[in-house]
């Protein structure tokens, strides 16, 4: 039994990954967090998921949560996620963390907390976008003259823009094309013709789940790669799948391409 801690339950992919957890019978939901003074904290996580009491409490204290468990799964906010990986160094527990919106020096120290203990750090968990970015690669080896546009869209309520996703996108693109370009991030007034760059464009409107298009423009031509998630379930799904890999890899920083031997 892979026991799971799974912080800020109460979120759109925490309590999904609750739910997904409570239902794999190689796991068991041994703690879980929310927000201080969020209405879920001191009941039954199984109350807050809305699947009958389980028995185990949701706390505000993510240190004393994730002692229960041997991995901990962070659906959150960067600050959130960065106490958890500190108490998730200190304690030697796993780390899946889908949280984006990091800031360089978040990242860093995020990385450095758990840099003893085995994480997956994906910004997008879903089976379908990590081979989106082995393909957005290597045709950005062949179409080297090609203009690079990146286009995301989302539901309302995202916080970050652009996404983790369309940000690996163009990193994938970049290590295709072998140089660095300048990244625009949408464009306004008189910019006069293109130059040597890649447009990001993000899009929030709506419950949309997740889209992101890399367009390459040549003359006379276009390729699109696109991939949309209709569900959530996408993302919670991949993590199971890391949840599994973080349960026996050793210390490490790991991302899907490992979890699912894409390297
Ligand atoms: P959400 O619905 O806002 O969920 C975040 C949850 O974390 C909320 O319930 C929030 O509580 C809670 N939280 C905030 N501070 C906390 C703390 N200190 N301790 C415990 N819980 C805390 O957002 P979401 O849509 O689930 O997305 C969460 C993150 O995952 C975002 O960064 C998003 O971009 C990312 N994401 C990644 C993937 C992927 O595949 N990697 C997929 C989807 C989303 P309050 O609402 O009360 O503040």
């Amino acid at each position: 039994m892979i026991k799971v801690v799974v912080q800020g339950v109460a979120g759109r992919m925490g309590s999904l990954m609750g739910r997904l957890v409570l239902e794999e019978d190689d796991m068991a939901l041994v703690g879980a967090t929310e927000r201080p003074g969020h209405i879920g904290v001191g009941k039954d996580v199984g109350e807050v998921l809305g699947v009958g009491k389980v028995g185990v409490e949701v706390k505000e204290d993510i240190r004393e949560a994730a002692r229960e468990g041997d991995v901990v799964v962070a659906f959150t906010t960067p600050q959130a996620t960065l106490e958890a990986a500190r108490a998730c160094g200190e304690l030697g527990k796993g780390m899946v963390v889908g949280t984006t919106g990091f800031t360089e020096g978040q990242l860093e120290e995020f990385k450095r907390a758990v840099s003893e203990v085995p994480c997956v750090l994906s910004p997008n968990f879903s089976v379908g976008v990590n081979l989106l970015f082995k393909v957005a690669q290597e045709v950005a080896e062949v179409l080297k003259g090609y203009d690079v546009e990146i286009i995301e869209a989302h539901h309302r309520f995202k916080k970050d823009a652009p996404s983790g996703t369309a940000k690996r996108l163009a990193e994938a693109v970049l290590r295709g094309l072998g140089r660095e370009l300048r990244v625009v991030h949408g464009r306004e007034g008189l910019v006069g013709e293109r130059g040597e760059e890649i447009g990001i464009h993000a899009v929030r409107a709506g419950d949309i789940v997740g889209e992101h298009v890399v367009m390459f423009g040549g003359m006379g031509e276009r390729i699109e790669l696109v991939h949309r998630a209709s569900s959530r379930e996408a993302f919670a799904r991949g993590a199971l799948r890391a949840i599994r890999f973080v349960a026996k890899a050793g210390p490490g920083m790991y991302d899907m391409w490992d979890v699912l031997g894409l390297r």
